[in-house]
């Protein structure tokens, strides 16, 4: 296969551009996505630096050459810094700064300095590394994660095919002697073509990737955001309906059932009034710690409205059901809440109901709401499951 090489910098070198533009069109007002994006303006412009062998003279393209090779390894050697960055992995500036300038420096200076034999292995072995740092990390990042969604696994990909590529030209480079290409890399026949469209493809394949994983993780914060509620950081209504919904359908396969709780703070007024509504809002805090500390991983914990919480519950049996209500009771009794005014004491009325396989998620909590008035109106710090006051 013949494989125009200045064109596949070229290509790759546009590439790079299209990637910055992309990159530039990403909105977000998360501060660590924006400094990885930063880093990936940065990578992309100096990428692009491999357009401009194309529009070099002639008798100085060999130089040329070079000089690109260099801008680009700084840019993969970026590129590296950004994932890390993206995947909240911290990276001191300065070492993010010093490796990049590094993997050019030792380049530019075995091609300034060195033989052409130096200038082929300073690009065979910078590149080998960064490649392998960077397809390493992806991988150890999903196993460690267990999160294996397909912009992330596409991005290993990428990067493992890179690296792949440069191991075999630095092993190739290391055991084969010249002569060496001064305007290509010394590398086996047949690796030529990959090599070749690894460098023209890798920019613009690296970019829509970020872009993808940039957007699977906006869309992810946005339902976050949607689904919780913002004080207290327990689902929202529209959250629970959604997730609650979702825990009643698979529950019709389970042998378990669904209790459905309302959790009311009792004379919560009054704490607003003595102490203030930002000790109020403290107490709604801590109640929910309280008592997402006290439920099991798989309860789904909401903020109803106001100072009333519904939790849902996969139980095996109803009497389960009110020995973790009476227990969240009790240990909300027993906890003060820790305020900015220092310690509020309160209790919680709560209403049980059961969900059957005919009612819907809004008529159990209703039916719950309903055992929760009942247990206002029968003097409260109390659980009520049964439709006869006790
Ligand atoms: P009961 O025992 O009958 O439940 O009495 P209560 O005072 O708790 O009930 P009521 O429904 O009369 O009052 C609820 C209060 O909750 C009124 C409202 O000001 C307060 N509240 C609702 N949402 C918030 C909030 O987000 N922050 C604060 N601090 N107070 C809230
Ligand atoms: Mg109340
Ligand atoms: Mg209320």
């Amino acid at each position: 296969m013949f494989i125009d090489v200045f064109s596949c910098y070229a290509v790759g070198g546009a590439g790079a551009l299209i990637g910055l533009g992309l990159i530039l069109l990403i909105r977000t007002d998360q501060p660590r996505i924006s400094h990885a994006l930063m880093i990936y303006r940065w990578a992309f412009a100096f990428l692009a630096a491999l357009l401009t062998i194309e529009f070099s003279p002639t008798e100085h393209r060999a130089h040329w050459v070079q000089w690109a090779i260099g801008m680009a390894a700084v840019g993969v050697t970026l590129l590296a810094w950004a994932f890390r960055q993206l995947n909240g992995r911290r990276t001191p500036p300065v070492l993010g700064f010093a490796v990049a300038a590094g993997a050019g420096l030792s380049i530019w200076a075995a091609a300034i300095w060195g033989a052409d034999v130096h200038f082929v292995h300073a690009v065979a072995i910078v590149f080998a590394l960064v490649s392998l740092g960077m397809a390493i990390d992806q991988g150890w990042l999903m196993v460690r994660s267990g999160r294996v969604n397909p912009s992330e696994l596409s991005l290993f990909v990428v990067s493992g095919a890179f690296a792949a590529n440069w191991l075999l030209t630095a092993w190739h480079v290391l055991t084969v002697p010249g002569p060496y290409p001064p305007h290509w890399l010394h590398e086996p026949d047949w690796l030529q073509p990959w090599s070749a469209m690894c460098v023209a493809l890798l920019p613009l394949a690296v970019a829509s990737v970020v872009f993808a994983i940039v957007n699977d993780r906006l869309t992810h914060q946005l339902r976050a955001r949607a689904l919780s509620d913002d004080l207290t950081g327990a689902l929202s209504r529209r959250g629970l309906r959604e997730l609650g919904e979702r825990m009643l359908a698979l529950q019709v396969h389970q042998p378990s059932v669904v209790a459905v709780l309302m959790v009311d703070v009792d004379y919560f007024k009054l704490v607003n009034d003595r102490f203030g509504h930002l000790t109020g809002d403290d107490v709604l805090k801590h109640l929910t710690h309280v008592m997402r500390e006290h439920l099991r991983d798989d309860a789904l914990l909401a903020r109803y409205g106001g100072e009333e919480f519904s939790v849902l519950l996969p139980v095996r049996t109803q009497y389960e059901a009110r020995v973790v209500a009476e227990r969240l009771r009790q240990v909300v009794e027993a906890t003060p809440c820790k305020t900015r005014t220092g310690p509020v004491h309160i209790t919680v009325s709560i209403g049980v109901s059961f969900h059957l396989p005919n009612s819907s998620l809004e008529e159990d909590l209703a039916q719950a709401d309903a055992r929760l008035y009942l247990a206002k109106q029968t003097g409260r710090n109390r659980v009520v499951a049964t439709d006869l006051a006790a």
